[in-house]
């Protein structure tokens, strides 16, 4: 099996919790947050508490590159003032390290937002100037950007964004992106015709590059193209629709990465997760 499909799961009670409800819905992929991710502080994570993460994880067998820990929503790596810049750089160091600690190799990201005071350059300058600062004092763990869908302030919608960060990053072998198809979709990529999942996945290729692909998540879209308005639908449900997940789930560039999904009705998760391997050609 190629394909790692798998959902955002709850981690409430503890991150050992996650990887037992990744098995629940038959997910061979997962994210989580590794700590409460609308607050700036948490406790450590104790030797317990990642033993029993381990143990866990064993008997789901999950492998670590088929996990994506999300970081909390609180923080920005570009924002305009400095101090809270810093403050957003430091639980963002304490994020990556909590990954390393479980024996993660990824922490996705949301690049950040330049809140109308300062310019998109700027803004991807100070993103850049962050990540650099978190790589040189960790180890182990990519940096994984998110595209968004451009909502507000928010940088990373096109895909120029990522390729103006990575290209500042000077340890390039820890960077990476994950593409969420709806903010895709919402920052104005379609992907609903074999034609156009085809242009805009060369489009991405070309600008970004297939070997920084670290991750996707996997939503359908209530909101029109190009509308950059966040908000996810359940598969096939959306403006989207069914066959563009068909494509990606016969497409091979999408190997061996997790795939998440963050659709709004989590009761249906096992169903979307089997649904998509439905869509899997059979040879
Ligand atoms: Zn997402
Ligand atoms: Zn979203």
């Amino acid at each position: 099996m190629s394909k790692f499909v798998g959902a955002h799961v709850s981690a409430s009670g503890g991150v050992f919790n996650a990887p037992l409800n990744a098995m629940a819905i038959g997910a061979k992929a997962f994210a989580l947050f590794t700590k409460n991710q609308k607050q700036w502080v948490a406790k450590p994570l104790d030797e317990e508490t990642i033993a029993l993460f381990q143990e866990n994880l064993s008997k789901s067998g999950i492998l670590p590159k088929h996990i994506l820990p999300h970081d909390s929503y609180l923080i920005n790596l570009g924002h305009p003032e400095e101090e809270k810049r810093l403050k957003s750089l430091e639980a963002f160091i304490d994020e990556v390290n909590r990954c390393s600690q479980l024996g993660l190799d990824r922490l996705n990201f949301h690049p950040g937002s330049h809140l109308k005071q300062i310019g998109e350059e700027e803004c991807i300058d100070r993103i850049a100037m962050s990540m650099n600062e978190a790589l040189s004092v960790t180890n182990g763990v990519t940096l994984v950007i998110e595209n968004t869908a451009g909502q507000g302030s928010n940088l990373g919608w096109r895909f120029e964004h990522l390729a103006s960060i990575i290209e500042r990053i000077e340890e390039k072998s820890r960077v990476g992106v994950c593409i969420d198809t709806c903010h895709m979709f919402t920052a104005g990529y379609d992907i609903r015709t074999r034609e156009a999942y085809d242009a805009t996945w060369a489009e991405f290729d070309r600008i970004v590059g297939f070997n920084y692909l670290k991750g996707m998540h996997i939503n359908d879209s209530k909101p029109d193209l190009g509308s950059h308005v966040d908000r996810h639908d359940s598969i096939g449900k959306g403006k989207i629709g069914i066959e563009a997940f068909g494509f990606l789930m016969n497409d091979p560039r999408m190997d061996d990465i997790p795939l998440v999904l963050e659709t709004i009705d989590e009761s249906i998760w096992a169903q979307e997760i089997e649904l998509l391997y439905s869509l899997q050609e059979k040879w």
